[in-house]
């Protein structure tokens, strides 16, 4: 979990898969690896 538990968790939702973890055509998304949360921070 992120540190700031404070902040929504649709600030942290990749943005990339919209949280799913999964990108469109079905593999899992490189940006959050799968999990469907931003933890990069971009
Ligand atoms: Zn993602």
């Amino acid at each position: 979990m992120p540190p700031n538990t404070d902040e929504p968790i649709s600030s942290w939702l990749c943005c990339t898969c919209n949280g799913t973890g999964v990108v469109s055509d079905g593999s899992t998304c490189a940006d959050c690896d799968g999990i469907g949360l931003d933890i990069h921070g971009a």
